[in-house]
């Protein structure tokens, strides 16, 4: 492990990028690639443990993958994007976060937990973009660990992503500062965010604020993102109908147009012993949603069990626009991103065109 922490701050790290980190005095940097903005002195790292401060300079990582692969682009989950394109998903290794539901903690709690793992393969940015051409991806994501305590690197792939056509975005949990997000959005349009519960006292668990992920939902919108936001119902954790009530009138006052996804919870890491969600449950929350005045509401992770919840409706006549099981599209009408029966626009990015 300490050969494997070496390899990866050595050779697989370099100077962050000058717009995301700040030096101060005593040799002391800011990082602001995520919310916490941490302070680190020399020989520390940051609350994620993959930058550090060496002699006064933020190094951040680089030049490797912890996960590759060509995924549905409705599994990230992305359903107002390009439907039944593929998106080419790339993670590196660690986060900002500790949740103890995390799908993908053996390589997002690296350096944090040391159950976790350091298994990474050196890839370079040129050849990440040469496989999404390869395999024809109009979509390139940064998912799996999280994004943004990586986005030097992201900047690099996303900027020769772009020139050739390819969409860029994140798969995130949203805790992002607002230079971040100004940042990336030359080179990037796409943005999930999980907000994870709407009470601080639950993200204090998590290790993040709640305000922080409120702020980037704003700004994201603000700087004309294209974001979906995911909910993960966990039981007994943010299910009762109160801080549903709560959370989604907080999406609708942003903008009514944001499509959001609820869940569904499988036991995993450090919450083994826990309840999955049940379908009752989430249809309970599609339901408290669509009362609070979303346009857009989906249920996921239960493909096929929960009725019409996976659909696309036109909030302005109700007719059915995009029929889905799980990531599988069974009928798309939308034309020209309208409603063929009566042309309303449907927010989303139904052509290939980068903005
Ligand atoms: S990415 Fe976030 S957690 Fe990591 S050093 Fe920077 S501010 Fe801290």
């Amino acid at each position: 492990m300490e050969n494997a922490e070496q390899i990866l701050k050595e050779q697989y790290s370099r100077p962050a990028h000058q717009e995301l980190y700040e030096q101060l005095e005593k040799d002391k940097v800011r990082c602001y690639s995520c919310g916490h903005q941490c302070l680190i002195s020399p020989g520390k790292t940051g609350i994620c443990k993959l930058r550090f401060n060496k002699e006064g300079v933020l190094y951040a990582p680089y030049n490797y993958v912890a996960g590759l692969a060509i995924d549905p682009i409705e599994k990230k989950p992305f359903f107002h994007v390009l439907p039944g394109e593929t998106a080419l998903s790339f993670g590196m290794l660690g986060c900002n976060f500790h949740c103890p539901f995390c799908q993908n903690w053996l390589s997002s709690q690296t350096l944090r937990d040391p159950n976790s793992l350091i298994r990474f393969e050196p890839i370079s940015s040129t050849t990440i973009v040469e496989l999404a051409l390869k395999h024809h991806c109009p979509v390139m994501v940064s998912t799996y660990n999280e994004p943004l305590i990586t986005s030097d690197w992201a900047y690099e792939i996303f900027s020769l992503a772009k020139e050739k056509g390819i969409i860029c975005g994140y798969v995130s949990n949203g805790h992002a500062s607002e230079r971040v997000l100004k940042f990336l959005r030359p080179v990037m349009q796409l943005f999930k965010v999980d907000l994870k519960t709407f009470q601080q006292k639950n993200y204090d668990k998590l290790g993040g604020k709640l305000s922080v992920v409120c702020s980037t939902i704003e700004k994201l919108m603000e700087l004309d993102y294209w974001v979906e936001i995911v909910t993960l119902l966990v039981p007994g954790f943010n299910d009762s109908d109160e801080e549903l009530h709560e959370l989604t009138k907080f999406i609708a006052k942003t903008n009514p147009n944001i499509p959001w996804h609820v869940t569904g919870f499988y036991p995993n890491y450090k919450m083994n012993d826990s309840f999955p969600t049940s379908t009752y449950q989430l249809e309970k929350a599609y339901k408290i949603a669509k009362e609070v005045g979303l346009h857009f509401v989906y249920v996921g992770n239960r493909p096929g069990s929960v009725k019409t919840m996976e659909n696309t409706y036109c909030p302005h006549c109700n007719e059915l626009l995009i029929e889905r099981i799980g990531f599988s599209i069974y009928s798309n009408k939308l034309s020209d991103g309208k409603c063929p029966y009566c042309n309303t626009s449907i927010p989303g990015i139904w052509s290939k065109k980068t903005k």
